[in-house]
């Protein structure tokens, strides 16, 4: 099978030595990366700014914003059997860049935002029948609701949800508890884990969804 994965953060620059960004350290998507190509499928990997080496038998593509981001998924889409947003897409940008770095003496600046695209909202406007599509929802309060409301507004086969409010599992950590809310209605629980074992389990069922709609 043809996996895309998203993996690490987006960066929006504010101006020439500034950026938002956000916590994601990228291990999540990495290990699914990974998993998926030690299982023997072939994965390109649109990776935000994070420090981690690149899987082996792993194609990756750096991006930096979330419109890098959308334009690589954008590019790649088309291609895969399955799509894997693990990536935490900044929700929003400065309107305008400055071109200039501002200086500390005239205060802090004031921004006007803009949304960032919605990948997956776009990506799923040419969703083939045959393909499956993945997201995460990373949450701190109303964890389930947040996570159902997303599966359905993006049109997701599943998505991942954990709980990020948590020091031992979800960001920059190396261990995770997953729950996977499936469109049917499905949901598996897993036990805390490795990110590393919680990425295998997410192939196997990804593998096994792809198999099902294949018939
Ligand atoms: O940020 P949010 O909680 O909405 O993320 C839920 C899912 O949507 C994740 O899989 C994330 O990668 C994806 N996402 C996206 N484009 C965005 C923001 C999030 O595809 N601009």
């Amino acid at each position: 099978m043809k996996f895309l994965i998203t993996a690490g953060p987006t960066r929006e620059a504010l101006d020439p030595v500034r950026y938002i960004s956000n916590r994601s350290s990228g291990k999540m998507g990495y290990a699914i990366a990974a998993a998926a190509a030690e299982n023997g499928h072939e994965v390109v990997l649109v990776s935000g700014p994070v420090s981690l080496p690149v899987p082996q038998n792993v194609i990756c593509c750096p991006v930096t914003t979330a419109e890098d981001m959308l334009k690589a998924v954008q590019s790649n889409v088309d291609w895969c059997d399955v799509l894997v947003m693990a990536a935490a897409v900044a929700d929003w940008r400065p309107k305008q860049v400055a071109d200039r770095k501002w200086k500390k003496r005239l205060g802090p600046p004031q921004i006007e935002w803009e949304m960032t695209p919605d990948i997956l909202s776009v990506v799923s406007k040419i969703k083939k029948t045959n393909q499956v599509f993945w997201g995460f929802a990373a949450e701190t309060t109303n964890v389930r609701e947040e996570a159902l409301a997303k599966l359905h507004d993006k049109k997701l086969d599943a998505i991942v949800m954990n709980d990020v409010s948590r020091h031992d599992v979800g960001f920059e950590v190396d261990d995770n508890q997953i729950t996977i809310l499936f469109s049917s209605g499905a949901e598996i629980p897993l036990p805390k884990m490795s990110k590393m074992d919680c990425a295998r389990h997410l192939v196997e069922k990804i593998a096994a969804e792809n198999k099902n709609k294949k018939n």
